[in-house]
């Protein structure tokens, strides 16, 4: 049986990957701060460290698969170095920390979430995902509290998209057999969009986000690209940052990507 860990797996996409696995008879490995089997707050050290202790006393040697999902939006009332802690430091050091057990696993696959948000938001100051990719973690808590959580959202979701595409294609990662790609989901029907709708200042502008499709996504239309990613038929990607939106990157930025290589 195969044994994957789903971060955030109480809610939203996290749930609904951990119940598109759990119906293809795969064990999961939920670690939240509720409702899973591996209760530990992502936005801490401390958290982060625990966390990575209690699953391998649950998976074992080895494991097949891992997705982080855990991750908070921007609110004009919440500071910008949770968003930095949890939405980056919280996914790469759960990659790190697992890599080595993903590396004596079957088949094994790695997915972060990224966010279309990397490519479409306004607000993504370059020098903060440039601090996360230093690995920089009070500068990148300082300037994210000095941004705002609004503006430090996309680019602790840009960060992570460049850290898989940076350590995707290595030794450590392909190399060892792991697939390493990630998601960039576009407006999904969670629970963190409801909690971004009932915010009295970004909650009327939430849905006037355009998305061509004429819909948000449902959480299961993203996990369903997930689970693909961590299946058989998904073994050549490698880096990957796959956006899944309803057409909103394509529309906004339709000739930006493929760009030619530069001189
Ligand atoms: P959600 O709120 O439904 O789920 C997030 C989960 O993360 C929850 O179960 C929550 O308890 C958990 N979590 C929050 N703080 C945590 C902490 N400190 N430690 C451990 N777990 C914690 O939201 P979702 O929309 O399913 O979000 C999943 C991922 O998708 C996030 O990384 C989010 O940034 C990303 N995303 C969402 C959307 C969207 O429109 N919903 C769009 C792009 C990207």
């Amino acid at each position: 049986m195969r044994t994957t860990v789903v971060t955030g797996s109480a809610s939203g996409i996290g749930a609904a990957t951990r119940k598109r696995l759990e119906a293809r008879g795969e064990r999961v490995i939920g670690v939240d701060l509720r409702d899973a089997e591996v209760l530990a707050d992502l936005a801490s050290a401390d958290g982060r460290r625990e966390a990575l202790a209690r699953v391998g006393t649950l998976c074992g040697e080895g494991l097949d698969g891992l997705v982080t999902c855990a991750g908070l939006a921007g609110l004009p009332g919440r500071p910008g170095h949770v968003l930095t802690a949890l939405n980056y430091f919280g996914t790469v050091e759960l990659l790190e920390g697992l890599r080595p057990r993903l590396a004596r696993g079957t088949r094994p696959a790695a997915v972060a979430i990224s966010s279309n948000s990397t490519t479409t938001s306004p607000l993504a100051p370059r020098e903060l995902s440039d601090l996360l990719l230093a690995g920089d973690e009070k500068g990148a808590a300082a300037l994210a509290d000095r941004l705002g959580s609004l503006s430090a959202y996309a680019p602790s979701k840009l960060a992570v998209a460049h850290w898989i595409r940076r350590h995707a294609p290595t030794p450590d990662w392909i190399g060892a057999g792991i697939t390493l790609n990630a998601v960039a989901p576009g407006k999904t029907e969670t629970a963190m969009i409801a909690e971004g709708r009932a915010d009295p200042v970004i909650g009327p502008h939430i849905d006037r986000f355009p998305v061509p499709a004429g819909r948000s996504g449902q959480p299961d239309e993203i996990a369903a690209l997930i689970a693909f990613l961590l299946g058989p038929d998904a073994r050549f990607f490698c880096g990957s940052v796959i956006f899944c939106d309803g057409g909103t990157d394509a529309q906004a930025r339709a000739d930006d990507w493929p760009a030619p290589l530069a001189k």
